[in-house]
């Protein structure tokens, strides 16, 4: 192993590709900001109960894919796996949810761990940015969080995608058809693995990829079957909205999610360019989560967007962001008295928030010219003694090649100029 190898699962944001990771986090949390969501940070690891109790003993997550450890003083702790539970957790000790004004709307963005086979799209560090509106229970609050989504996804120019949207019911009607399920499945021909799951988590059987799992699966009962008239409405009220707003959405009663909590809506953001690992986001309502984790009831709803998987996205669609230029100008001295003058120009060039760049190290100006194209500059800024001598900067256009004399003075205004034109 190369000292210089990321850990398995892993990889760096390099230039000028990490650009569209900071774009893509920027293009999902606008509309989130816009709409009334307020910032969140909470901490790379939690307690191991927190999502032991809010994701499910019975997920993947849980019981294969968590970075658990115990720290030097005995304490259990996790990754944090998912964005969801921290933030409940955060917003329950913060008491956000008492402050009279439901719902609570927070936006997030950071890093999750889980310990997966890795595979293109699929890592053991990646990045999501999420939105979570606690405390609430109305289908606008629903529709709403899939609209922005969609919004996000469509100012980065994304086409390829499509909106999965399924209803898992609540409290009421879901533990019947649970019943049901389960005895239809009992019934089956499944490995040990599977059969165990029927007891533990019966909906994520339907969700198996296996043909042979697949094909014994037709006439399984289906929840749609088995939604209380309560579940019903709330669903045809959140596809109605949708609608009105003229986002496009596919009824999917297959899909379920890897995470226990879940209750009612739920959606996915799948991406046809991506192969397998297509789920771009996802999220739904989780009305009783809170309760789970030890809270008092507070109906709630959110989503996370992969970063890494929206890139992968756009690249696949082949769509090129309109990132503003690094860098608009170059400075290169030529000897010494010029470096000290242009490092000037540079700082009162930087100071009027123009992106602008220096000839480091004192190369040539053979060395010095390749760094300016490299660079992207649209303009060089040149002085050798002799300008020095007559107070004037060379201004050159990387573009045409020309070439002007303009004052020592005038050159930050005339670069404004040129560059607003
Ligand atoms: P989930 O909580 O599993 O629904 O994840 C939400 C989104 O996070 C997914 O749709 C992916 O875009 C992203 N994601 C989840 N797990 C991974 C992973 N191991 N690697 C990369 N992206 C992931």
């Amino acid at each position: 192993m190369s000292t210089f190898q990321a850990p398995k699962g892993t990889y760096d944001l390099i230039p000028p590709r990490s650009a569209k990771f900071l774009a893509v986090r920027e293009a999902i949390s606008a509309p989130l900001k816009n709409s009334g969501y307020g910032y969140i940070e909470t901490p790379g690891f939690e307690n191991v109960e927190l999502f032991a109790r809010g994701v499910g003993e019975s997920t993947d997550i849980v019981s294969k894919e968590m970075y658990a450890f115990e720290t030097k003083g005995g304490t259990k702790l996790a990754l944090r796996p998912e964005g969801t539970a921290s933030v409940l957790r955060a917003a329950l000790e913060a008491n956000l949810h008492k402050a009279g004004n439901l719902p609570v709307k927070l936006w997030y963005s950071g890093s999750y761990y889980r310990y997966e086979r890795p595979q293109a799209g699929r890592y053991r560090h990646f990045s999501q940015v999420g939105a979570e509106a606690i405390g609430a229970e109305d289908p606008a609050l629903d529709a709403e969080l899939i609209i922005l989504a969609d919004q996000a996804y469509r100012t980065l120019g994304l086409r390829e995608f499509r909106i999965l949207l399924n209803s898992l019911g609540d409290k009421e009607c879901r533990p019947v058809y649970r019943d049901a399920l389960q005895e239809f499945l009992r019934e089956l021909d499944l490995d040990e693995d599977t059969r165990r799951r029927i007891e533990i988590n019966p909906l994520r059987v339907l969700d198996d990829k296996r043909a042979d799992v697949q094909k014994q699966l037709v006439g399984a009962p289906m929840l749609r079957d088995y939604l209380c008239d309560a579940c019903k409405a709330y669903h045809e009220e959140v596809r109605e909205l949708l609608t009105a707003a003229g986002v496009a959405f596919e009824d999917d009663e297959k899909l379920v999610r890897g995470l226990d909590y879940y209750t009612r809506t739920t959606f996915e953001f799948v991406h046809d360019g991506l192969g397998s690992q297509s789920a771009v986001g996802g999220g739904g309502r989780y009305d009783g989560l809170s309760e789970m984790i030890g809270g008092p009831e507070l109906p709630s709803v959110g989503w996370a967007l992969g970063v890494d998987r929206t890139v992968l996205a756009l690249e696949a669609e082949g769509i090129e962001l309109e990132l503003p230029a690094s860098t608009s100008v170059f400075a290169v001295p030529l000897g010494e008295e010029a470096r000290r003058v242009l490092f000037g120009v540079v700082t009162e060039l930087r100071r009027e928030g123009i992106a602008t760049d220096f000839a480091f190290g004192g190369r040539g100006l053979k060395g010095a010219m390749k760094s300016a194209n490299r660079s992207g500059a649209r303009y060089a800024i040149v002085a050798g003694e002799r300008d020095l001598a007559e107070g004037v900067v060379q201004i050159k256009n990387m573009e045409s090649g020309e070439q002007s004399a303009v004052a020592l003075g005038l050159v930050v205004e005339e670069l404004r100029r040129r560059l607003a034109s």
